[in-house]
């Protein structure tokens, strides 16, 4: 099945209001004509504002880089699904690992973030991924297991086809090691699997899957040319336009 591909920019905590501007104007001209492809940019909560002015009348959609499940209240330090919307965010990035790991995130908070932003109609992008070690001692498919189904429970097919998967190998991320096209696309086969056990078949079909770890212009297009690997999340070459641009033309 020929899924469309997307292709989404973490700027995670990089970039002043004004920085953020100039990044966007330079992603939205190169951006024009791009009309094969979904392309995401995640600036920091402060910029989303601004980053989805510059790209108002392009065909990029901004998201946040993480949701409350709440629609307001007492919950210092967080932000709600409707203020990212009035910001202008159509998507959030949710479980991402340095969430899971600086942050202590768990799949239970994970999930309740997963169903605040379907209820409010942000479409999550949810992150999982295995650690170093946990791939060295063999315990990979196992750790993607219970963080898909501990953080998509109680979510319904419905909303399950409004969600995009993003598989991030965690000793990939930052790290200039890439996870080879066969390694990637071995997990990716494997999620796919496992959303059809979960869900339904034509579900997993049609759920795109992106790879997530040190995904660059001169390896994006053999990651992108493997059958289960549906776009990408980049965080450091998102952060250069010249880089960022070259990966969201890939062939
Ligand atoms: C990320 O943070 O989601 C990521 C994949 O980072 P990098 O591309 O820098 O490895």
């Amino acid at each position: 099945m020929k899924r469309r591909p997307l292709l989404a920019g973490n700027w995670k905590m990089h970039k002043t209001v004004l920085e953020a501007y100039s990044l966007a104007t330079e992603i939205e001209k190169c951006s024009a004509g791009l009309e094969d492809r979904d392309v995401i940019l995640a600036p920091p909560f402060t910029a989303i504002h601004e980053v989805a002015k510059v790209l108002k009348d392009s065909c990029v959609e901004v998201a946040a880089q993480n949701v409350c499940w709440e629609e307001q209240g007492a919950f210092t330090g967080e932000i709600s699904p409707e203020m990212l919307k009035s910001a202008g965010a159509t998507a959030v990035i949710i479980g991402h690992s340095e969430r899971r790991q600086i942050f202590h995130e768990d799949n239970e908070i994970i999930n309740k973030r997963m169903k605040g932003a379907l209820k409010f109609d942000l479409m999550p992008i949810f992150c999982i991924g295995e650690t170093l070690e946990e791939r060295e001692s063999d315990k990979t498919f196992e750790v993607l297991e219970e963080q898909l189904r501990k953080g998509l429970t109680g979510i319904r097919s419905l909303e399950m086809k409004k969600t995009v998967l993003a598989y991030e190998p965690v000793w990939a991320i930052g790290t200039g090691k890439t996870a080879t096209k066969e390694q990637a696309q071995e997990v990716h086969a494997f999620i796919r699997k496992l959303i059809a056990e979960m869900f339904e078949k034509d579900i997993a079909d049609s759920v795109r899957i992106l790879y997530g770890g040190s995904v660059k212009p001169d390896n994006v297009d053999e990651l992108m040319a493997q059958p289960d690997i549906d776009g990408a999340l980049v965080g450091g070459a998102a952060l250069d336009a010249e880089s960022f641009c070259r990966i969201i033309n890939f062939i």
